[in-house]
């Protein structure tokens, strides 16, 4: 079996290596936070010390961190994935990043005659950790050929989108309808409370027609039970607006729906919110309506 190397063991990186190790996987982990590494260490994983040395190490090294600058840093940096690369080995990064970045990266790794994938998920903490992950990939098809065995670990829906990049274009894509559909379920849920007329009644009458959604089901129950505990964080979602913001601004795009929640999750977070649910955005409109949602029994 390859010999996979994990960077990054946050809410989504601890329970996808925990499958790969699970699986038989001979597993080298590292985190900086120590404790996130002692977890899986316990479980059987190999304790790593540096990105190059996870790379030395490895048949595939696979990352799941923050942002791009955090790729970055762990790849291109001192010390980084790419001093410790061979010709053959592979590099996947399962993060959801800026699609420019993903394709330097997938660049750089190349030259050193390795093969490199973007492999952004969705499905969030509980998709992790049951193995049911959506998995959206760029690269060579041969990359994810050799990969798809072990996203099989870790996802369900696996789908290779097209070249390097085109994962992440996919990921941000995912964000943006998300985005704006908790703006439209937030504003429908608003319009029908300040009406007078039962918001949960609302939802259940949507939720069997053309409005219907995951979103509507899902968060609409959060936003009536006034539950925000995350799910997904307002701070990593708002990071998600940038990369999609970003990205049109490179294409000369003009996205004004994914800018105004953009705006309001930046509004969200300037309250306060940054650690709660992605629903909560519904608290800035609330806010800007001087009306608050009641809460269903
Ligand atoms: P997280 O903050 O819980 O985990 C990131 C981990 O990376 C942390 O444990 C951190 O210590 C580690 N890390 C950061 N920099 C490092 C470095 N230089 N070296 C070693 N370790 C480092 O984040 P998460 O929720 O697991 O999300 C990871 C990625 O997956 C993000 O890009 C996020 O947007 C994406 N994502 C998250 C969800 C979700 O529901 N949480 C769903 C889909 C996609």
């Amino acid at each position: 079996m390859e010999r996979i190397g994990f960077i990054g063991l946050g809410i989504m990186g601890s329970p996808m290596s925990q499958h790969l190790l699970k699986a038989g996987y001979p597993l080298i982990v590292l985190d900086r936070v120590s404790e996130a590494q002692k977890a899986i260490v316990a479980a059987g994983a190999q304790a790593g010390t540096s990105p190059q040395q996870i790379a030395e190490q490895s048949d595939i090294v696979i990352t799941m961190l923050p942002d791009s600058p955090d790729v970055e840093e762990v790849v291109l940096g001192k010390n980084g994935v790419l001093e410790g690369l061979r010709p053959g080995s592979m590099f996947i990064d399962m993060s959801m990043i800026l699609p420019s970045t993903a394709r330097r990266v997938t660049e750089a790794v190349r030259k050193k005659g390795a093969e490199g994938l973007d492999a952004p998920v969705s499905g969030g903490q509980v998709g992790a950790q049951n193995a049911t992950l959506s998995i959206m990939v760029g690269g060579s098809a041969a990359a994810f050929a050799r990969a798809k065995p072990i996203f099989e670990k870790m996802g369900k829906n696996i789908v290779h989108v097209g070249e390097a990049g085109a994962g992440q274009v996919t990921k941000a894509a995912n964000q943006a309808v998300v985005a704006i559909t908790i703006a439209a379920v937030s504003e429908a849920l608003l319009l029908a409370a300040k009406s007078g007329v039962d918001p949960a009644k609302v939802r259940e009458a949507l939720l069997g027609g053309f409005a219907q959604s995951r979103i509507l089901d899902l968060h609409g129950n959060r936003m009536l039970q006034r539950n925000f505990q995350p799910g997904f964080k307002m701070k990593l979602h708002r990071k998600d607006m940038s990369i999609i913001l970003d990205t049109a601004r490179e294409l000369g795009l003009a996205l004004p729906a994914s800018a105004a929640v953009a705006e309001l999750m930046n509004a969200a977070i300037a309250n306060g919110g940054a650690e709660l649910d992605h629903s909560a955005l519904v608290t800035m409109l609330e806010k800007l309506g001087n009306f608050e949602i009641p809460k269903v029994a």
